[in-house]
């Protein structure tokens, strides 16, 4: 038996019965690799069944507003990975009389899907021939070949490719390329691979140096820098409610179009006083005489290459504000049915 037949042979024995591997649906798959692509499969799941319930084809996610499909996706993170899929959904609506490219090169014309995504989707759903290169299949392939270039680098992802193409089973190409990510899930684990019950242990080059812990060799990572975030969640009292001010993020920047508080941001950690001062020459609570009720512990939160460190002001203005139209003013009840970013949500929830 060659690495292919066993490595089919064990799939068709060990895979997870996961619910868009009952389907060879496009939206369904692209849906699924779009949530699996920075999110582990128990909790991917979940969402997929949400997104499923609330969007069931292509043509509902396309009528759906940004928000409503933001709002769905917070919690997931990588929020631009949903605005990618709303754009495209709407692109495959518009341009494609909602039928999807059934070519890995056509999938690749549309926003936010990559080599690994158009090879999924068009090996799955079309059988097309062509072999997908995720991290879990970056990680077998190094192994099995003792391939000494960076993974994350476009000569090591051509090399892999390459690799993972020459093992490729034509005929099968989707189900080669499903199994090929499932080994890599459930046998050849990042830090420990279980290489006593692996159906390719026989031709694995990593294992017969004892080298598996050497592989996949992998770029140094860069340092990541700190933002300091001085959240100011401002409130006041219109019309006898209480209204919480909440800004909607724009530009080129983290969580686009989703919404936080007003902030605003130091170059180092800031005592609460000298951020008044700041916030005053700033103009920060409109003029308006204002009072400080709480000021929270430091929050911490990891971005991919950057880390946060948040600080939420909670003040009370005496007065109504004259508000820019980045702001809005709502109720505290109205604020979770905002796409939010993980960090605020976690604010929120601990306020409760
Ligand atoms: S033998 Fe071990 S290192 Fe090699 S592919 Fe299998 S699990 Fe991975």
């Amino acid at each position: 038996m060659n690495i292919t037949e066993s490595l089919l042979g064990w799939y068709a024995q060990n895979k997870r019965p996961l619910p868009w591997r009952e389907t060879r649906e496009p939206y369904k798959v692209w849906l699924s690799e779009v949530i699996l692509q920075q999110t582990r499969v128990a909790q991917g799941t979940d969402y997929y069944h949400r997104f499923v319930l609330a969007f069931p084809d292509v043509q509902s996610l396309a009528s759906a507003s940004e928000q409503e499909v933001l709002k769905l996706w917070q919690g997931l993170g990588y929020y631009s990975r949903a605005r990618n899929m709303h754009h495209s959904a709407k692109e495959i609506v518009e341009k494609h009389n909602g039928i999807f490219p059934s070519s890995a090169a056509g999938l690749k014309k549309l926003k936010g899907i990559g080599d690994y995504t158009a090879a999924a989707i068009a090996s799955i759903c079309f059988e097309e021939p062509t072999a997908v290169l995720d991290g879990n299949v970056a990680r077998v392939i190094s192994r099995l070949y003792a391939v000494d270039t960076a993974v994350d680098s476009n000569s090591g992802k051509s090399i892999l490719t390459d690799f993972a193409n020459s093992l490729l089973d034509v005929d099968q190409s989707g189900t080669f390329n499903q199994a090929m990510m499932e080994l890599g899930a459930l046998v050849c684990s990042p830090r420990t691979p279980a290489c006593y019950t692996c159906p390719l242990a026989f031709g694995c080059e990593a294992l017969k140096q004892n080298k598996t812990g050497d592989f996949p060799v992998k770029t140094p990572k860069k340092v990541a820098t700190v933002r300091y975030m001085n959240y100011l969640v401002i409130s006041f009292v219109q019309n006898g409610e209480e209204l919480v001010l909440m800004r909607k993020r724009t530009g080129k920047d983290i969580w686009k179009n989703l919404y936080d508080f007003p902030c605003i941001e130091t170059e180092n950690s800031i005592e609460t006083n000298d951020l008044l001062v700041l916030c005053e020459k700033q103009d920060a609570f409109f003029g308006l005489p204002y009072v400080v009720k709480q000021v929270s512990p430091e929050y911490i939160h990891q971005l991919s290459h950057r880390r946060l460190l948040a600080k939420f002001i909670k003040v009370e203005l005496d007065g109504i504000p004259a508000i820019s139209s980045s702001l809005v003013a709502v109720t505290k009840e109205k604020i979770a049915d905002l796409p939010l970013p993980r960090l605020i949500d976690r604010y929120l929830a601990n306020l409760i």
